[in-house]
């Protein structure tokens, strides 16, 4: 299986997100570095490059997602997958609070943990946006 995208594939997947993270919902107009073609469930774990399993990421989320397809929520260490932007609505498992993307799910908690959509560099990200009016954004 090709981990490539090819362009036509990429520029679809782009605009369904209206060039926003799917994770974040950063705008790639607000990011320093072009986004990425993430693989929802990746290539190791049987993942294709079809559309349905392909989402736009910022490289933040990208990087930290990795391979990864789900993690566990302690102390009963059940495995919860992560947020599939193609299958699960954002509102059902994120609110935006000021700066913050908050969990309002098993699944939100552990995509909020594993992408590490709170650390301080992304918090300072969004702080500067809402002052700039760039953030939140409109979701629909
Ligand atoms: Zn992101």
């Amino acid at each position: 299986m090709s981990r490539y995208v090819n362009r036509k594939t990429r520029d679809a997947v782009a605009k369904r997100a209206r060039s926003r993270c799917e994770y974040c919902l950063l705008h790639e107009g607000d990011a320093y570095l072009a986004f990425e073609i993430d693989h929802i469930i990746s290539l190791k774990h049987g993942g294709n490059s079809e559309l349905d399993n392909l989402a736009y990421s910022c490289v933040a989320c990208n990087r930290m997602k990795g391979a990864d397809i789900g993690s566990i929520v302690l102390p009963e260490k059940e495995f919860i997958r992560l947020y599939n932007p193609r299958t699960d609505s954002w509102e059902e498992h994120f609110r935006i609070m000021g700066p913050r993307i908050v969990p309002i799910s098993d699944i939100g908690k552990v995509t909020t943990k594993i992408l590490l959509l709170n650390d301080d560099l992304r918090i300072s990200e969004r702080e500067a946006l809402i002052s700039v009016g760039r953030y939140p954004p409109q979701l629909l």
